[in-house]
C-alpha cells in the first residue's frame, strides 16, 4: 500500500479536533416537522420548482430541475404537503428560492429507479440519469457530478477522495467505516469507466481504522482486487482535489484548471456513496450524513440528516448549545460559513455544523505585518497573501491580477498561521471576486 503521499507546495499540520465526534456512530434524525428544500445546493444554474402550493409529495420526488448542463435536479426529502415556496438563506449563506414541505411522518417513497445492468454500460450512460437523481459534489463546492463523468480529456485515473482534511468533520470517516462495501462498489463502477486496472481510494493517516476496513473488504471481495487504498500524509488542505491529484498519481492541475483537464476523475467519498445509492438502489439524493461538533456542542455526533432540515432541529438533537458558543459554522472551520439564520436549511454540501467557543475562533485583534513570511510558506497556491491584503487595501485590483489573486483557493491558511492575525484570506477573496467581476466588466 503507498503511505505518506502528499503535495509540494504549502499546507500545514494543525489540531485535529475529530476525537470529539470520530468515534460516534452515524445515528438518524429524528423526523423534522418541516423541510425547506432549497432551488440551489450546487455550483451552477439554480432549479425551478416543479411543485406548487397545495401539491403532495412523495419522499424522493422531484421538486426542482431546469435545463442547464451545469446544474442538478433536487428532491423531497419526506412525503407531505408543499405549504408554500418562499426565498429564503441555506444554511451556507446562499438566497434562493425553497420549496417548503410539511411532513406527514409517513416517509412515502417514490419507486425507486436502479440500473440493473449497470456494470455492462459505458458513461454515457449514466450521464442524464445522475443529473436527474441529483448527485452533487458533497465534500463542500457542490460540482454536479454528471458534469464531472466526461472530460474534454479522456479520463484515465481514478481517485475517491477519503482525505477528510478539515478539522472537527468525522462524516466521511463514518461512512468509510459503517458504509466500506457500498462506497467501493460504486468505485468499482466508477474503475470500469475510467483504469479498471487500479483506480484508488485516497485516505489520510489519521483515519487508521477505515484504511483497514477499506483493505479487509477488498481482500475480501475478488471483484474488487483491482481497487487500490493509498494512505496520505494528515496535512491541510489534502483533500483540496487538485492537491490529491498531485499526492496520489503525480498530475499537476494547471492553473484556472481542473483535475479533469489532466485526466484524472476525483470525487468525495460522499458523493461515491450517494451514486451507489442511486444506480444500485434507485435513490435520489435527499439525505446525507453531517457532523455536529465543537466545544460549543453539548453531544457532538454524526447524524444522517435530510436534505432541508433547519438548523436548530440538528443543534436541538445534538442535545443545544453550550454557554460558550460564540458562532454556529456550517463546514468546517478553515473554508465553513457562518450560520445566522437558526430556521436556513441545510443542504447536499453540509457536511458539518461546529458550534465554536471564542478560545476555538481565536478571535484576536490584527496587528501590523512583522513580515515573516509564514503566509507565503504555507500557501498551497503558491500566491503572496500579504502582498494581495496591501494591494486590495490599496484597491489596486491590476496589480492583484498580476499577483494571481484569482488561483486563491480559499483554503484559509494564510490567516490561520498568520502570528499578527490579520485578515488576508477574506482579503484575498475579495481580491479575487474584484478580479473576476473587471473581467465580466471588460466583457460587456
Ligand atoms: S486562502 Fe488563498 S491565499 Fe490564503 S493560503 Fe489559501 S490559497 Fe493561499
Ligand atoms: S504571516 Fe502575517 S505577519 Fe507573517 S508575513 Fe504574512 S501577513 Fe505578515
Amino acid at each position: 500500500m503507498s503511505s505518506n503521499l502528499t503535495f509540494k507546495v504549502g499546507g500545514v499540520h494543525m489540531d485535529e479536533h475529530k476525537g470529539l465526534s470520530e468515534s460516534s456512530p452515524i445515528q438518524r434524525l429524528p423526523e423534522p416537522k418541516v423541510v425547506y428544500i432549497p432551488m440551489s445546493q450546487h455550483i451552477g444554474a439554480p432549479c425551478t420548482p416543479t411543485v406548487q402550493k397545495g401539491d403532495r409529495v412523495l419522499m424522493g420526488q422531484t421538486v426542482g430541475t431546469s435545463d442547464a448542463f451545469i446544474s442538478s435536479d433536487v428532491h423531497a426529502s419526506v412525503s407531505g404537503t408543499v405549504l408554500e415556496i418562499k426565498k429564503m438563506y441555506t444554511a451556507d449563506g446562499r438566497f434562493c428560492d425553497c420549496v417548503v414541505i410539511e411532513n406527514d411522518g409517513m416517509n412515502e417513497a417514490q419507486t425507486p429507479n436502479p440500473i440493473s445492468n449497470y456494470d455492462s454500460l459505458p458513461v454515457d450512460d449514466f450521464v442524464d440519469f445522475t443529473k436527474k437523481m441529483g448527485l452533487v459534489g458533497m465534500g463542500g463546492a457542490g460540482f454536479p457530478l454528471h458534469a464531472k463523468l466526461k472530460g474534454q480529456v479522456p479520463l484515465d485515473e481514478c481517485i475517491i477522495n477519503g482525505a477528510e482534511c478539515e478539522p472537527y468533520l468525522t462524516c466521511d470517516h463514518r461512512i468509510m467505516l459503517e458504509k466500506t462495501a457500498e462506497i467501493l462498489e460504486g468505485l468499482k463502477i466508477f474503475a470500469n469507466f475510467y483504469n479498471p486496472n487500479v483506480s484508488y481510494m485516497a485516505i489520510e493517516e489519521n483515519k487508521p481504522d477505515a484504511i483497514k476496513r477499506m483493505n479487509e473488504v477488498i481482500a475480501a471481495t475478488p471483484r474488487f482486487k483491482n481497487l487500490k487504498v493509498v494512505s496520505c500524509q494528515t496535512k491541510y488542505p489534502q483533500g483540496d482535489s487538485k492537491r490529491l491529484s498531485e499526492a496520489v498519481v503525480g498530475r499537476i492541475v494547471p492553473q484556472n484548471g481542473v483535475t479533469n483537464d489532466v485526466g484524472v476523475f476525483l470525487t468525495n467519498v460522499g458523493t461515491t456513496l450517494a451514486f451507489y445509492e442511486a444506480v444500485v438502489e434507485g435513490k435520489s439524493s435527499y439525505e446525507r450524513v453531517i457532523t455536529v461538533s465543537g466545544a460549543g456542542i453539548k453531544e457532538p455526533k454524526n447524524l444522517l440528516v435530510k436534505v432541508g432540515t433547519p438548523v436548530q432541529d440538528i443543534i436541538d438533537f445534538a442535545g443545544g448549545l453550550n454557554d460558550n458558543a460564540v458562532e454556529i459554522v456550517c463546514g468546517g472551520p478553515m473554508t465553513g460559513k457562518s450560520v445566522f439564520d437558526m430556521q436556513s436549511p441545510i443542504t447536499k454540501t453540509t457536511s458539518g455544523l461546529l458550534a465554536l467557543s471564542a478560545e476555538e475562533m481565536q478571535l484576536e485583534d490584527e496587528s501590523p505585518c512583522i513580515r515573516c513570511s509564514r503566509c507565503v510558506d504555507h500557501c498551497p497556491a503558491h500566491i503572496n497573501p500579504t502582498t494581495i491584503n496591501s494591494a486590495i487595501l490599496k484597491e489596486d485590483v491590476e496589480y492583484c491580477a498580476e499577483l494571481h489573486a484569482d488561483q486563491c483557493m480559499e483554503c484559509g491558511i494564510c490567516s490561520f498561521v498568520c502570528p499578527a492575525k490579520r485578515t488576508l484570506a477574506p482579503s484575498v477573496k475579495l481580491a479575487k471576486r474584484e478580479i473576476k467581476m473587471q473581467a465580466m466588466k471588460a466583457k460587456n
